[in-house]
């Protein structure tokens, strides 16, 4: 596998590809690396004759500066990671390279980046349609892998994509889980072995709440089960707990069995933030 630090670099090895035989995946990333991104890689891998992922923790995503401080970065570690998974090249380039004057954009999702994520991280979207425009324009993919887990993030990077008629097709893949349920996160390395065991809490509020929107309980007084579940623990809260159209993420007062549906959560153990979903229907 080949570490490519410049813009110039990849796009070197990118032009020698013949592309209408040699199709490119990207699997986006910000390093630490672990499972969940692995089943990306391993997606991608599947479907493309090049898999490239990118390793840059993006600061203008963070609208918490200590959280982009905190943020684990190990990018040996990531490197023998990624050679393992068989990826073909690696993009890491240094903020200068990917920010060689302040950017002046910002991005206006609409009605989709107004709510769940969106409206506890102010800037958050743009700083993400900002990096990811970047990356699809360097290395012009044909597919881009994102994670379930971030559903937000999936939705709104494949209007992103129509949009701008950037061609790169947004596949999702399903998030990975560890034996308690908890989703595979960079931020889970943070958690100490105490909050280790209290993270499992936000997927078994899901299948809690999935399991009682099935049996035809109210949204409402499901949101207030799963806020006194999560909250009921000293060092947990609840930032947010949602019932969602999976596609236009617009709230959901009534189950209709038309719409699929996704139950969005997001809170802190401790000082750290995590973030999940998963839809009313799946297992
Ligand atoms: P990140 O490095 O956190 O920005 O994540 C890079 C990509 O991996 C994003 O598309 C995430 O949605 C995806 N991802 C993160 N965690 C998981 C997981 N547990 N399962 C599947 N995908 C994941």
């Amino acid at each position: 596998m080949v570490v490519y630090n410049q813009i110039s670099e990849i796009q070197k090895f990118l032009s020698g590809l013949n592309r209408d035989k040699q199709s490119v995946g990207l699997v986006p990333t910000m390093g630490a690396i672990h499972e969940g991104h692995l089943t990306l890689l391993e997606t991608a891998r599947s479907e493309n004759e090049f898999v490239i992922s990118s390793i840059f923790v993006n600061p203008i995503q963070f609208n918490n500066p200590r959280d982009y401080n905190k943020y684990p970065r190990n990018i040996n570690h990531d490197i023998e990671l990624l050679k393992q998974a068989q990826c073909d090249g690696t993009f890491i380039p240094t903020i200068d390279e990917m920010y060689p004057n302040p950017s002046i954009i910002s991005f206006n999702f609409g009605t989709y980046d107004k709510g769940l994520e969106g409206a506890h991280r102010p800037g958050h979207f743009s700083g993400v349609g900002i990096v990811l425009s970047k990356l699809f324009n360097i290395i012009k993919p044909d597919r881009a892998y994102f994670g379930q887990k971030d559903l937000q993030q999936a939705v709104i990077v494949t209007k992103l994509s129509q949009d701008l008629h950037f061609g790169v097709e947004i596949k999702v893949v399903p998030t990975k889980r560890e034996a308690d349920g908890l989703a595979f996160s960079s931020r889970n390395q943070r958690l100490d072995t105490s909050q280790r065991k209290d993270a499992s809490r936000f997927y078994s509020a899901l299948k809690i709440a999935q399991k009682a929107l099935n049996e035809g309980q109210p949204v409402n007084k499901v949101i207030q089960t799963v806020t006194h579940y999560i909250n009921e623990l000293e060092n947990m809260s609840l930032e947010y707990f949602e019932v969602v159209n999976s596609e236009t993420l617009n709230p959901v007062s009534k189950i209709n069995s038309k719409e699929k549906i996704a139950l969005c959560i997001a809170g802190f153990v401790g000082e750290i933030r995590l973030l999940d979903n998963i839809y009313l229907d799946e297992n």
